[in-house]
């Protein structure tokens, strides 16, 4: 991390001319599993990781919030008063509709002080890993202590779930934001999206000779648009066709009356939802009586589902599933919104090489463009570096 501090810091300096005030920064996460379950108040199982988004901050006079970052050429600059999701665009949305989003839980933007901002990031952009709501939660957290608003993590997973529904314009729930917040070295964050109550599961990977494995397949997704917002809006069909307030409401014994009640989509799609919730749950389970080496079958279930039921995977999200099954993975699958990203697989240490070779070879068989193999540890959430 030291490194990437220094860049920041030196990358502050020389676009507005003077040393940053303090660096903040947020993890990107992998969901170990429980995917498309938190807009339905379901359960999910992220962690955050060794991937990082780091925001150096400086004070200003003025009432003007500039940011730059890394990512992108342009210094976007706005009045804090002026803030209004109407107003962003682009990749600012992100960090300005943070700002934005204090604004609509409590901050009082008409007397907090100026910031310019400057960002740079370890976390890859679209790949699944949520750059997202590591921007989202480096911005956050550095906002709140400069601001001094004294919000919460819960609260600060909300405002950041916020600026992407209303600035960004993309309707993803609120566990990117909890697990970059809330994460701890070593742990798994389980997150109830109902009550927003969180506890902290150890995982123990390293203790039983296992790593985590992320292939990021290279293929592109969108949350704004598409397929995401369409398994939205079939979840909700479910619901309120069987009579319930969220799918949440659900579980395995309603999957007969679901079959009756719903066309075959739908019920595909609440099928996933319900048996996910009821994964997320065994997982947690395992992990806190028999260990890691006990949550394989469980993971690839879950790709599985998402693949037949929910119909979010790609050809390149299976192949790297598949493969990575086959070469002695305990168990391997998609993690993310869908339609492109990255796969998960948790693998003996002594077997990563081995099956980031079968992957690479895979997908040079299968013409597709190679995937970007890592390993990624369980690590600490959003805080000051
Ligand atoms: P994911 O969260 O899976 O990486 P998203 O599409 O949700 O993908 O978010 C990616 C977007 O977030 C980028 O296209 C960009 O607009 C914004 N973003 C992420 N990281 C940064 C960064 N370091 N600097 C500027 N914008 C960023
Ligand atoms: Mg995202």
């Amino acid at each position: 991390m030291s490194d990437i501090r220094d860049e920041v810091a030196a990358g502050f300096t020389e676009i507005y001319g003077s040393a940053p005030l303090g660096i903040w920064s947020a993890p990107g996460r992998a969901n170990l599993i429980g995917e498309h379950t938190d807009y339905n108040e379901g359960f999910v199982l992220p962690f955050a990781i060794n991937r990082r988004t780091v925001v150096a901050l400086g004070a200003r006079e003025d009432g003007v919030i500039r940011v730059a970052s890394a990512f992108a050429d342009e210094v976007a600059e706005i009045a804090i008063a002026e803030l209004s999701p109407e107003r962003l665009r682009d990749w600012s949305a992100y960090p300005l509709g943070v700002a934005w989003a204090l604004g609509q839980h409590g901050a009082d933007l008409g007397a907090v002080p100026g910031v310019d901002l400057y960002i740079e990031s370890t976390v890859p952009v679209g790949a699944g890993l949520s750059s997202s709501a590591a921007i989202e939660s480096a911005v956050a957290v550095a906002l709140n202590e400069v601001w001094q608003l004294g919000l919460d993590r819960q609260t600060l997973a909300r405002v950041g779930q916020l600026a992407e529904n209303k600035a960004v314009g993309a309707p993803t729930g609120i566990m990117d934001q909890s697990a970059s917040l809330l994460g701890r070295h070593d742990h798994a964050v389980f997150l109830d999206c109902r009550s927003l109550e969180s506890s902290l599961v150890e995982l123990g990977f390293a203790a039983a000779g296992l790593e985590l494995l992320v292939i990021d397949t290279g293929v592109s997704h969108d949350h704004a648009t598409g397929g995401y917002a369409a398994r939205r809006a079939s979840c909700e069909l479910g619901a309120r066709l069987m009579g319930v307030g969220s799918l949440r409401d659900l579980s395995v014994d309603d999957l007969p009356r679901a079959r009756e009640v719903l066309d075959d989509e739908t019920f595909r799609r609440v099928r996933h939802v319900i048996t996910e919730n009821q994964r997320v749950l065994d997982t947690v389970a395992a992990l806190r009586t028999e260990g890691p080496l006990a949550i394989g079958e469980l993971l690839d279930a879950s790709h599985v589902s998402m693949r037949d039921d929910f119909e979010i995977s790609v050809p390149e999200l299976d192949l790297a599933v598949e493969t990575a099954q086959a070469n002695g993975a305990i168990g391997a699958r998609m993690t993310g919104g869908g339609f492109g990203g990255a796969a998960i697989a948790l693998v003996p240490s002594e077997g990563v090489s081995r099956i980031q070779v079968a992957i690479d070879g895979a997908f040079a068989e299968h013409g597709f463009s190679q995937p970007t193999t890592f390993t990624v540890t369980a690590s600490d959430g959003a805080g000051r570096d």
